[in-house]
């Protein structure tokens, strides 16, 4: 017989026929699945096989008596109620019987209604005991959920880059992250507990919280914002959101703190870029409208030698400009890693030669003298960009001749030293105040004292000259002594070359 899965599967383990058919007869229309045995061994065997709720057990039969059975049931599966029927005769059987774990008895000859309540009875614990067992379970997972719930939300915060902090709606800290505790430079080991006014000392900030926390931004869809600096140059950003419980009452406040310095140093940057930008590209934009002007109203009186001069001014204005973008896309490119040329084998003796000898003429309009000298070793290649290589050394060669005097000496110095090949570019210029040096690697940054002052430039010779030095693996230091000179000295490594990226 196959028992089906919902309905509740009863074994009736009696000698009698009669007995066993009954039964069948009366569970079977309570919607039960009933196997029969005519002996205690047979009904073991079906319970080794089948899954069975309840036994009804004749405790007199012949061969193993149904106590002995009973006894191996409850060994084989203490959860299967059993049911044991006993003659008139035999009370004392089944007090035994319930003592060795029988769950209810029926005395035998019993009327079908007897049989029914026994039966209902046992059904219903079997129906409680499997609603408990579920409601268990169900406890069970959610403690288990509610546990690791907690801990995950616990490690997210505590790993949040950003500051968190939460209030209630006394004011009083009930969590803070590592972050928040570093941002604010708070001690590392202090714990909540305590009124927000003891931790942060910037007032805006603890007012920001206690409003939020006391519930006047509940009804208020913008988030409320409070920035401030702290330890001079850091800027924070605070970010507050009311804390509300189920009727919307406020409970507290939970405040997120950011690190805005570089969005900061960013925003400045722009700003300084933006005014540089228009202030270098206002007066020779100017001057070359001025002077189209006049180069016009000459056309018409058709004065060609002054129309040549105007005319090379403008020219030179325009290089100006064309020098300036040159120098913002040079030093993007470099931002952004982006090679001008594929890095090849490249004669750094062949580069600063070409170089020198292009700038000399340079030099000489200012006679000034410009000289390279060569270790007498020659000079091993090394694998790069030479665009780059070039970049490097025009710029520093330039700098040396446009903030030195007229009649004064450039010299460009090579020496290999080991793994490293040291370029000084030397100059007995205007030289550079101590207080500048640390300045002037900076994007658009100019010394403008009585000497530079009328010396045109973009300010970002140098930043430009750092990017590719960094971009080469190699080094950059600056001696200076004002009013004696300047020694840019870069260092090279000759292992490992790497593509300027
Ligand atoms: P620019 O030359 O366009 O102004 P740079 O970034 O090349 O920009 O140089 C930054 C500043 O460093 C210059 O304005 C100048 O004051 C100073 N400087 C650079 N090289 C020299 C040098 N050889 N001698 C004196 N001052 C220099």
């Amino acid at each position: 017989m196959t028992i089906s899965p919902d309905a509740i599967n009863v074994l009736v383990i009696d000698d009698e026929k009669d007995i066993r058919d009954g039964v069948e007869r009366i569970l079977t229309r309570m919607n039960c699945s009933v196997i029969k045995a005519p002996r205690g061994e047979e009904g073991l065997k079906i319970l080794e096989k089948e899954k069975v709720s309840i036994v009804l057990l004749d405790m007199k039969m012949p061969g193993m008596d149904g106590m002995e059975v009973l006894g191996l049931i409850r060994k084989l599966d203490e959860s299967i109620l059993v049911i044991v029927i006993t003659g008139f005769a035999t009370v004392e059987t089944a007090i035994e019987a319930m003592k060795r774990g029988a769950y209810d008895f029926i005395p035998k000859p019993f009327e079908p209604d007897q049989l029914r309540i026994v039966i209902n009875r046992a059904v219903e614990r079997i129906r409680l005991t499997k609603e408990a067992e579920l409601l268990e379970r169900e406890r069970q997972q959610t403690l288990f959920d509610l546990d690791t719930e907690k801990s995950r939300i616990r490690t997210i915060i505590e790993s949040l880059p950003n500051g968190v902090v939460v209030t209630n709606s006394q004011g009083q800290v009930v969590l803070m992250n590592p972050s928040f505790r570093k941002l604010l430079d708070l001690k590392s080991d202090l714990g909540p507990g305590e009124h927000i006014n003891d931790y942060v000392s910037e007032k805006g900030l603890c007012d920001l919280i206690m409003e939020i926390s006391q519930g006047k931004h509940v009804d208020f869809d913008d988030i409320p914002t409070y920035e401030f600096a702290v330890s001079g140059n850091k800027y924070l950003l605070a970010r507050g959101q009311p804390v509300l419980g189920e009727r919307r009452e406020c409970m507290g406040a939970v405040v997120n703190v950011v690190d805005i310095t570089t969005m900061k140093a960013l925003d400045q940057l722009k700003s300084e870029f933006v005014a540089k930008v228009s202030h270098e590209l206002r007066s020779p934009l100017s001057t070359i409208h001025e002077q189209l002007a006049v180069v016009l109203q000459d056309m018409v009186e058709d004065d060609l030698q002054a129309d040549q001069e105007i005319l090379s001014r403008a020219k030179e204005k325009t290089m100006g400009l064309i020098s300036l973008i040159g120098d913002l896309l040079d030093l993007s490119r470099i931002e952004a890693g982006i090679t001008s040329q594929e890095p090849k084998s490249v004669s750094i003796e062949d580069v600063l030669k070409n170089i020198t000898d292009f700038l000399n003429t340079k030099a000489k309009s200012k006679e000034q003298t410009l000289t390279l000298e060569l270790p007498k070793k020659r000079l091993p290649s090394i694998t790069t960009d030479p665009v780059s290589l070039e970049s490097l050394f025009g710029n520093l060669i330039t700098n040396a001749i446009h903030y030195t005097q007229n009649g004064g000496k450039i010299k460009v110095k090579v020496d290999l030293t080991g793994i490293n090949l040291r370029i000084a570019v030397i100059d007995n210029g205007f030289g550079i105040q101590e207080k500048y040096l640390d300045k002037i690697f900076d994007r658009f940054y100019r010394v403008k004292d009585d000497k530079t002052r009328f010396i045109t430039g973009t300010g970002l010779g140098l930043p430009i000259v750092k990017g590719i030095v960094d971009s080469l693996g190699g080094m950059i230091d600056v001696e200076s002594t004002s009013g004696e000179g300047t020694t840019f000295t870069v260092i090279l490594p000759l292992q490992n070359q790497m593509p300027v990226s």
